[in-house]
């Protein structure tokens, strides 16, 4: 639980306010955007929109309209975000009430779902920041790709009233020759299709839809409050027939819950039929924030898989290295024989330019769990997979 977190905020001059503390304190306050069912919108002011390599530490520009996302994947990585946005406001004492009660009483995980920042001075800012002649503008043109929605999803909930998303598009859009690539669940983004048609036109614009599972009931427990993998493929579909490049991000595949060989199989077979124009795939990767919800999330959910993860993840973030290999020689049969591009990521040389190694900071494994004879538990793990050339990616007796 987030336990007592108040800040040690204070005045510096010895000058009393003009309106008193209680009117200087209210005006101070993030305001609340409006309210759906437990959710909570609020209105964040930006100071820069647009992070560049240098501030990503990857090798692409990324754009996210909202902090927070209200779709709550248990495997998540952004959530570190939103923690950090959180302790600002309290630090600064900007939090009315309601967010106030829920940062003291939400765990950061569910706070993160649940109180949505919504920036909504994003699209002007990007306006600015993109005039002609700017350094940053130059660097884009020089082929530098944008990349919109690396943390949280930008068509989430939250889109359909706030339009920060379609509003930095029209932005993008009086702006040719840039390489813009947006990620999301949902299929509100074809209510874009036009904007991104117009902007496909000048600019080099990939959509990347994101399906780990084509099994309604295992996404629902997986990823609780995002749109079904029928709607995504559907709006996968839409945007195809629109003329525009769209393929699927099967990312994360889950180790012993998304990884069968045929449930996997039909879902490369159904997004190609659909005209994913590729399908790119990526092994778990749980670095600290993603950990913190992950792992008591599988002992809950799987309890039969939690030893194995807590043995998979140990010593590393990523999966053992055979079981990468023989997801990624799987991924790429698979896309030959269903006539699709396909590629999987498998060893950190496949990494995105930039991007670092996490230690590990999850250390709380129990004597005797790390280890099956002498043996570590991720090479355990990968003991049990059968080698690439006879795949067999589930883990034995997972399910
Ligand atoms: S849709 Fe993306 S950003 Fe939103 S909770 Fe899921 S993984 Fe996180």
């Amino acid at each position: 639980m987030a336990g007592s977190r108040k800040s040690g905020h204070g005045k510096t001059g010895s000058q009393a306010p003009l309106f008193g503390d209680a009117y200087e304190r209210a005006s101070r306050m993030l305001p609340i955007l409006g309210e759906q069912k437990d959710i909570h919108y609020y209105a964040t002011t930006a100071k820069n929109v647009l992070n560049g390599p240098e501030v990503t530490g990857m090798g692409f520009w990324s754009i996210n309209p909202y902090v927070g996302c209200a779709f709550g994947c248990a495997y998540c990585y952004a959530r570190y975000a939103h923690r950090y946005v959180m302790e600002r406001a309290a630090s600064d004492d900007r939090m009315e009430t309601g967010l106030s009660a829920h940062y003291e009483s939400m765990p950061p995980w569910l706070a993160f779902e649940r109180n949505i920042f919504v920036k909504h001075n994003a699209p002007e800012l990007l306006a600015r920041t993109l005039r002609h002649g700017s350094d940053k503008h130059l660097g884009l043109l020089r082929g530098e790709a944008i990349l919109i929605g690396s943390a949280t999803d930008p068509y989430q909930p939250a889109e359909r009233r706030f339009r920060v998303t379609r509003r930095i598009l029209e932005v993008l859009a009086d702006h040719p020759g840039l390489k813009i690539r947006i990620i999301t669940k949902s299929p509100l983004v074809t209510r874009d299709i036009d904007l991104l048609s117009r902007i496909g036109r000048h600019s080099d614009l990939n959509i990347h839809i994101s399906l780990i599972t084509l099994r309604r009931d295992l996404a629902r427990k997986l990823e609780p409050r995002s749109p079904t993998p029928e709607a995504r493929v559907r709006a996968l579909g839409r945007l195809r027939e629109a003329g525009i490049d769209a393929g699927i991000n099967c990312m994360p595949v889950l180790p012993g819950i998304t990884d069968n060989p045929s449930d996997l199989d039909a879902l490369v077979k159904r997004v190609a039929e659909a005209g994913a124009t590729y399908v790119g795939a990526c092994v778990l990767r749980l670095q600290s924030a993603a950990r913190e919800r992950y792992l008591p999330f599988i002992a809950q959910e799987f309890p039969h898989l939690e030893a194995r993860y807590r043995n998979t993840y140990a010593r590393s973030y990523q999966a053992g290295d055979r079981y990468r290999a023989g997801l990624a020689a799987f991924f790429a049969e698979t896309c030959r024989k269903y006539k699709v591009d396909g590629w999987a990521r498998e060893t950190m040389e496949d990494r995105e330019p930039g991007e670092k190694e996490e230690s590990p900071v999850w250390e709380t494994r129990e004597e005797g769990e790390t280890r099956e004879g002498n043996k570590t538990g991720e090479e355990a793990l990968d003991e049990r997979l059968a080698p690439p050339e006879q795949l067999t990616l589930r883990l034995e007796g997972s399910r």
